[in-house]
């Protein structure tokens, strides 16, 4: 874990962590180094294999000083020893697959998530002999009944996309223990105001910044803490070599993001509250999915596991096509647009023949399953920081 403010409260450690200043130019805001090389006044190998932890910076694909801020920022908010800060967050997931699954190797994943990592899991690992078990976290024994000899890695997300579905982390991480697998978490829509997954057990950590962490839809980046061990290899075979590597444009822009995480945090939660609670009695919705509500089938265990219930609401109502025109035609306030976790409110129509039969390939139970919550189609809603009347009014004139 890293010591710079970790005895401080979490607003003082999102504002303060991990920032450095320019030499002798007493600036108040942290460093920006916009620069792919750096001089060098001693013999430092060629190969990023050769890069000593401490070794000066060489080449920014390697390491440049306001990434390494962030990093540091981030690694503080999630309890963790060290953080690799990628170009966005699929680059983050690309880096942990690619990274340290192998031939021969089996991933256990939620059978829903967001839609790149399942496409990646479905269809370019098994090209590496890489088998894919999805699963049902919701029950953790699902997990449990998919592990083989040959189990490397587990990974859930966690409320998922876009079910909200809720897994239960330290039951999750106890079955990874005992497997001898890693347990890697794709905590995107929790951040580390809601949930700490290392402190649950987690072996991994990865962000989308591009969503809540940067926070103002300006910035595309990703994330991945946990421990040096398994992030160092990481470093140079997912970072310098894969080669996605952030702008220190946008790691200063995502910093500056990560300053007012925990109070951004706390007002998309209450205005995703007065939201759902909105839609959950308005009769044109079919179905209301907010872990914050009671009516949330895992309600208890996301009280249990969130410090906050986060801003994404899922719902549906009875002609969805119908509705997202009207919605890209009539919207004031919120914008008809993909993404999540901006500060402005955003609103998109997730159909489930493109998601459920396409990118998850759910057949059977599994669709039935997922066609139970989301119908033909689910609108998945970040809601964002405008006052809360105007956000429902939009709603209650397109609905
Ligand atoms: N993980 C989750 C949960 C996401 O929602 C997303 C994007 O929507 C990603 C990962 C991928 O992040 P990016 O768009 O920054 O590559």
């Amino acid at each position: 874990m890293s010591t710079e403010f970790s005895d401080k409260g979490i607003r003082t450690r999102a504002i303060h962590a991990g920032e450095s200043h320019a030499d002798g130019s007493h600036s108040s805001a942290p460093d920006l180094v916009m620069s792919s090389t750096f001089r060098v006044d001693r013999e430092i190998s060629f190969s990023a294999n050769n890069l000593d932890t401490d070794a000066p910076y060489v080449y920014t694909r390697w390491a440049n000083p306001t990434t390494d801020q962030l990093e540091e920022k981030l690694a503080v908010l999630e309890g963790a020893e060290a953080c690799i800060a990628f170009a966005s967050g699929m680059a983050a997931t690309t880096g942990v697959l690619l990274g340290l699954l192998s031939k021969g190797d089996h991933l256990v994943m939620s059978e829903t998530n967001y839609p790149g990592t399942a496409e990646i899991a479905r269809h370019t690992l098994p090209r590496f002999a890489i088998d894919l078990t999805p699963v049902d976290p919701s029950n953790p024994a699902n997990v449990r009944n998919a592990l083989r000899d040959n189990t490397r890695m587990i990974w859930i997300e966690t409320p998922s996309n876009p079910l909200l579905n809720i897994a239960d982390i330290a039951a999750i991480a106890n079955i990874a223990r005992e497997a001898g697998a890693l347990l890697v978490v794709d905590s995107t829509f929790a951040t580390p105001i809601a949930t700490r997954p290392l402190e649950l057990g987690a072996d991994l950590v990865v962000h989308s910044l591009t969503k809540y962490i940067g926070g103002h839809g300006d910035a595309m980046g990703g994330s991945v803490c946990g421990s040096r061990k398994l992030l160092d290899p990481l470093r140079t075979e997912a970072l310098s070599h894969y080669g996605g590597v952030i702008s220190p444009f946008n790691a200063w822009l995502i910093m500056r993001g990560t300053a007012t995480l925990p109070i951004r945090m706390r007002e998309h939660a209450a205005n995703a509250m007065a939201v759902a609670e909105f839609l959950e009695n308005d009769p044109r919705v079919a179905n209301v999915i907010y872990p914050g509500l009671s009516s949330h089938p895992q309600h208890e265990l996301a009280a249990r596991q969130m410090d906050n219930f986060s801003g994404m609401v899922s719902f549906r109502v009875a002609d969805g096509k119908t509705a997202a025109s009207r919605m890209m035609a009539e919207f004031e306030v919120i914008h008809y647009a993909v993404s999540l976790g901006h500060h402005r409110s955003l609103m998109y129509l997730l159909q489930t023949e493109d998601l459920a039969e396409t990118s998850y390939g759910l057949a059977g139970e599994a669709l039935a399953r997922y066609r139970a919550a989301a119908g033909e189609g689910l609108f998945r809603f970040s809601v964002g920081l405008e006052d809360p009347d105007d956000i429902c009014a939009d709603l209650d004139r397109v609905l």
